[in-house]
């Protein structure tokens, strides 16, 4: 007997990443019978996408969502927002199980920073999702540079591939802007794990913005006495979810390489099997 709702789906995963997974729609409630059999991607959280939050953009912190925790072979999505796959919007497993995991919180803290072309974005991080932010603005065409420990290593490496600069610090980074005419023009620093929010909060200058991924223990009280404006991203917002898998069928972003298995630098996404 099942106990779906009637906008529900059960899904057969087929591989999870973090807290997103692909699989295929094996039972539906009443009203989603026409994702019967379809292959979908499936995140974190269910909003119920009419409350005031929801409205405003903050389906991510839907305080009515369901939220999955675990991850066991089958789980139960709303119909709304299961990722239907096919036509044209196409995504193997496993690596696809990034789509709606790390690719969409990477999508994600681009969007909510809201950069603008010639705003110099700097990214401090070396996380799976840290690759992928860098994938996208690079795609997006905006001016980004990626702090980095100074020792050259495969994550540097890595970057110049992309045509992302690498520079260890406050000083570089200011040169290196100042060189593309963008001197004293207020940074939009973008922190993409816990551990880099000391390293961000103190490149943010004056007027500057900083993003920052939850979850993290605290932030300087000293960003007041520079009017920085923090910007907080809680996880993927899941209406984002399909410009990210977009990007990945376009090839913008390189999604079977950012989750190889045998890559175990840890700024890799790792997708397990099911
Ligand atoms: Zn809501």
């Amino acid at each position: 007997v099942s106990n779906l709702g009637d906008d529900d789906v059960a899904i057969a995963l087929d591989a999870v990443q973090g807290s997103a997974g692909i699989g295929r729609v094996v039972e539906t409630g009443a009203r989603a019978v026409g994702l019967a059999d379809k292959r979908v991607l499936v995140g974190p959280i269910d909003p119920c996408g009419e409350c005031e939050v929801c409205r405003r953009g903050g389906a991510a912190v839907c305080p009515s969502a369901r939220r999955r925790t675990a991850w066991p072979a089958r789980v139960t999505a709303a119909a709304r927002w299961a990722i239907v796959l096919g036509d044209g919007l196409d995504a193997n497993a496993p690596e696809g199980a990034a789509i709606a995991g790390d690719v969409a919180i990477a999508y994600t803290l681009y969007a909510r920073t809201g950069a603008a072309p010639r705003e110099p974005v700097v990214v401090v991080g070396a996380t799976p999702v840290t690759r992928f932010l860098v994938e996208i603005l690079a795609a997006k065409g905006l001016t980004f540079a990626v702090h980095v420990d100074a020792a050259p290593n495969a994550w540097t490496a890595w970057l110049a591939t992309k045509g992302a600069v690498a520079a260890p610090g406050a000083a570089e980074l200011e040169a290196h802007f100042a060189g593309m005419g963008l001197a004293r023009r207020p940074w939009r620093v973008i922190a993409t794990s816990a551990d880099s929010v000391p390293v961000a909060a103190g490149l943010a200058g004056p007027r500057a913005t900083l993003t920052v991924l939850a979850p993290i223990a605290s932030l300087p009280g000293e960003l007041a006495t520079r009017e920085v404006t923090v910007i907080t991203v809680a996880g993927a917002h899941p209406d984002l979810v399909v410009e990210a898998a977009a990007m990945c069928v376009k090839g913008e972003i390189d999604l079977a390489n950012g989750t190889a298995r045998e890559a175990s630098a840890d700024h890799r996404a790792i997708v397990e099997l099911r």
